[in-house]
């Protein structure tokens, strides 16, 4: 069948602008780390970017990493890009990155030019794209000088690859030296990609959530549902389709201690009071304050996209329901 898009998609969802950029980005984007890879169902792949889509998510995340196997999630949102998304290519923000092992060798991981340069290729050839909007630096090398990182990040938009840059888990230190270098060299540097959820407090801790915000740089969060025990799904056990179950690789059973399903139990109650699913709720928290533009989600069907879509509008919280918050989760 041909997909057609929603034709009020841009009515339901909110667009913060990304730091001091001229994009804006979806106050909820799709990341496809997890259930876009070889082993995944292709038709249910397909219809999580359609409901994406419908409900005004104009950005997809990718990396060239992503699947498994490595550069398989690049390869099926390719697929889907071509089948059906093409028409729309000019109304989505598609990321990828590179910094993490993808080939043999010396070359195949980490920050050099020749690493960016060679994956960026690679992920383009994948997607059968001709640029993606934002490329990022995966992680910090702290072996690679990272003037030669930034370098090459300013040629890759230079060559017209990359529209605009960004830097994931990159602390408060490498995030200052970056804006510094690029600055310089005039590239448009726009974004930081952490993780940040209820659970991981560690872009408050560390300063980069304020330090980004002030320096007009933009800060989307990752596994903003703490990889899904954010919400109610672990209260009663855990369920043969959820990511424990299906996808060990990052989100093991060891980490439902008592204590955490504590944890989520009293939260799963502030998020009832509040008219609100956990997951709703989880990840409103995180957009809270117009210091975060987009909480990138993970999903593994079409309906909770749909939940997550709908329930991060409602991003208002009393300092009670904040305290609580707190309280329950520093333990
Ligand atoms: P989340 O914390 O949003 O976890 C997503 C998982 O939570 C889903 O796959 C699903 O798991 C479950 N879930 C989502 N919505 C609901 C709901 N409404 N009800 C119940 N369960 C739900 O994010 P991820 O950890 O998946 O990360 C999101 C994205 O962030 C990635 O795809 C990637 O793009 C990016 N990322 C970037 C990293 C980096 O280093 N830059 C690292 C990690 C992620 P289930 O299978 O159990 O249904």
């Amino acid at each position: 069948q041909i997909y057609t898009a929603d034709e009020k998609r841009y009515e339901k969802m909110e667009y913060n602008r990304c730091g001091k950029s001229g994009i804006k980005l979806p106050v909820i984007s799709l990341g496809f780390w997890h259930n876009f890879g070889v082993h995944n169902d292709f038709d249910n792949m397909r219809k999580m970017c359609f409901t994406a889509f419908d409900e005004g998510i104009t950005h997809f995340d990718l990396a060239d990493n992503y699947g498994p196997y490595p550069g398989s999630a690049e390869e099926n949102f390719g697929r889907i890009l071509a089948k059906d998304l093409k028409p729309y290519r000019d109304e989505l923000i598609i990321s990828t990155k590179a910094g993490y092992e993808m080939w043999d060798g010396p070359y195949g991981n980490w920050g050099s030019k020749k690493h960016l340069v060679a994956g960026l290729d690679q992920s383009l050839r994948r997607m059968g794209c001709d640029y993606v909007d934002i490329f990022y630096h995966h992680r910090m090398d702290k072996e690679t000088p990272l003037e030669e990182t930034m370098e090459a990040l300013n040629g890759i938009v230079k060559s017209g690859k990359a529209l605009y840059i960004g830097v994931s888990n990159y602390d408060k230190e490498y995030t200052e030296k970056a804006i510094h270098m690029l600055r310089e060299l005039k590239c448009p540097f726009i974004i930081n990609q952490r993780r940040y959820s209820i659970f991981d407090r560690t872009i408050e801790e560390d300063g980069v959530k304020e330090f980004a915000y002030e320096n007009g740089i933009g800060v989307i969060v990752f596994s903003p549902l703490a990889q899904g025990l954010l919400t109610d799904k672990y209260l009663h056990g855990i369920p043969s389709d959820s990511r424990i179950a299906k996808d060990p690789r990052f989100l093991k059973a060891d980490s439902l201690t008592k204590e955490r399903l504590c944890q989520i139990g009293a939260l799963n109650e502030i998020a009832k009071e509040r008219g609100q699913s956990l997951a709703q709720m989880a990840l409103a928290w995180t957009v809270k304050d117009s210091k975060i533009c987009s909480a990138l989600i993970g999903a593994s069907s079409p309906e909770q996209i749909k939940e997550n879509a709908a329930g991060i509008m409602n991003h208002t919280f009393t300092d009670e329901e904040i305290r609580k918050i707190d309280q329950i989760s520093r333990g």
